[in-house]
């Protein structure tokens, strides 16, 4: 029995060693499986060092050839950073010595630029008026002295419009007291569709004025001295072709009509040139009366009746019945009248129409509308149209006469007396004609003093 229970124990204690032999074994495998996770743990991790030593060396490359750049650019920016101050001291350097005077204005109107020729003209320097108002520092004034308003300063206004202005008739009080007319071209300056500021340029005009002047007293004098010999020749026509020193044939008649006429001709030239000269001289005397209106009206018109019949136009005449007398210079009402109706008359082919009305316009002004079913003015030309010596291509090409100085004389005076003119001619319609209007201030033209 108790060797039984020792052979039992022994069993006992085999089997515990064969299962600790097995676990042993299974121990090993796993430490072997491990030992070899940490192999591979190993060889990835040498990898991975190897390949952070890769990018270290690239990066250092990298930031010595970023360095480099860096270094390169810092260059350039420098060189271009200096020739872009070289060329603005260079732009600004031309813009300060040109021969004109040159100011340049921000978009309020304030002076940023002016430049030496400026500051000379004006007696300003440049310290006193940059950062100004330059309708504050440069107020301007009409040939008769008086400022000119705001509105009607288009060389503040230019950059409002977008577009270049030009007015000859300006001029500038200097501290002083010298004063000059000046020549202005005021144009805005435009970024990306936005006007930003403005650029005026300004040219004393005294000298070209004082040789305007000698120019028109030549031209006076010299008319002056023409009309005699007209008279003469004309005198000497008409007694001929009375036939006070015997009966004229048919041909020596045609010839001697035909000296008559261009003498004729030659006269309203030079009555005309001695027009256009006392308006420039400012010698036209305006001297006002109480004027009728409609009888003033139809004495024009029946002057001109012979060649409105010579034509066969049809010719209405409307006036107003508000229109009464009015304080106005019947002379130069006449030649106002006289110019625009004779022009109808004159550029209106056979048995057309012209229709003339005198009203009131408003409170204040005197309407007067011409219009005709003539030639009409050519649209390209009729910028033109009021300017000396100008004719329109289709009516000369038609050989009608003219001197092209009437519109220019009928402008001058009627702005001269506070009025207007203006005209329309849808040019280029199978029937355009002409309409010409003049609006006349109602409470009387005023005295010239000169
Ligand atoms: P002119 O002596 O040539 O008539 P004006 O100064 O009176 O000179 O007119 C200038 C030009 O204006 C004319 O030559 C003509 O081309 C144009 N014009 C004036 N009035 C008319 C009109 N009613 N119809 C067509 N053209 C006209």
């Amino acid at each position: 029995m108790r060797k039984n229970t020792a052979i039992s124990t022994s069993d006992e204690i085999i089997l515990k060693l064969k299962l600790l032999a097995r676990e042993k074994e299974a121990v090993r495998r796993k430490l072997a499986v491990t030992a070899k996770k940490l192999a591979m743990t190993a060889t990835r991790l040498a990898i991975t060092a190897k390949e952070k030593e890769g990018v270290r060396r690239k990066l250092a490359v990298t930031a010595a050839k970023l360095k480099t750049s860096y270094e390169t650019l810092e260059k350039k920016v420098l060189d271009r950073t200096k020739s872009l101050e070289m060329s603005r001291v260079k732009e600004e350097a031309i813009l300060l010595s040109i021969g004109d005077g040159l100011l340049v204005t921000d978009e309020k109107g304030n002076i940023i630029i002016i430049n030496a020729t400026a500051e000379r003209l004006f007696g300003k320097k440049s310290k006193d008026v940059v950062g100004k108002m330059f309708s504050k520092v440069i107020p301007l004034e009409n040939e008769k002295g008086m400022a000119i308003s705001f509105e009607k300063n288009h060389v503040i206004t230019a950059p409002t419009t977008s577009s270049p202005t030009a007015n000859p008739s300006y001029f500038f009080m200097r501290e002083d007291k010298t004063r000059f007319p000046m020549a202005i071209m005021a144009t805005p300056v435009v970024l990306n569709g936005m006007v930003i500021g403005g650029i005026k340029i300004f040219r004393d005009i005294t000298h070209e004025r004082e040789i305007d002047k000698a120019k028109t007293e030549f031209v006076s004098l010299a008319s002056h001295q023409l009309r005699t010999p007209l008279s003469t020749v004309n005198w000497y026509a008409e007694m001929l072709l009375a036939g006070d020193v015997g009966v004229l044939n048919e041909k020596q008649k045609k010839y001697l009509d035909e000296v008559y006429r261009s003498n004729q001709r030659m006269v309203e030239l030079v009555n005309a040139l001695l027009d256009v000269a006392s308006l420039e001289v400012g010698t036209f005397l305006i001297e006002p009366e109480p004027t009728d209106i409609c009888k003033l009206t139809q004495s024009v018109i029946d002057e001109q009746r012979p060649q409105i019949d010579a034509k066969n136009l049809t010719f209405s005449f409307l006036c107003g019945k508000d229109v009464s007398s009015m304080q106005a210079d019947p002379k130069l009402l006449r030649m106002v009248m006289q110019n625009i109706l004779s022009n109808a008359v004159k550029y209106t082919p056979e048995g057309g129409n012209i229709a003339l009305s005198i009203d009131l316009a408003g409170k204040k002004n005197l309407l007067l509308k011409i219009t005709d079913t003539g030639y009409g003015i050519p649209k390209n030309q009729q910028n033109k149209i009021f300017t000396k010596l100008f004719r329109a291509d289709n009516v000369r090409d038609k050989d009608t006469d003219g001197t092209g100085l009437g519109l220019y004389i009928v402008k001058s005076i009627v702005e001269n007396c506070g009025g207007k003119i203006w005209f329309k001619s849808p040019y280029g319609n199978v029937k355009c004609g002409t309409t010409f209007y003049v609006e006349l201030p109602l409470d009387g033209l005023k005295k010239s003093t000169q």
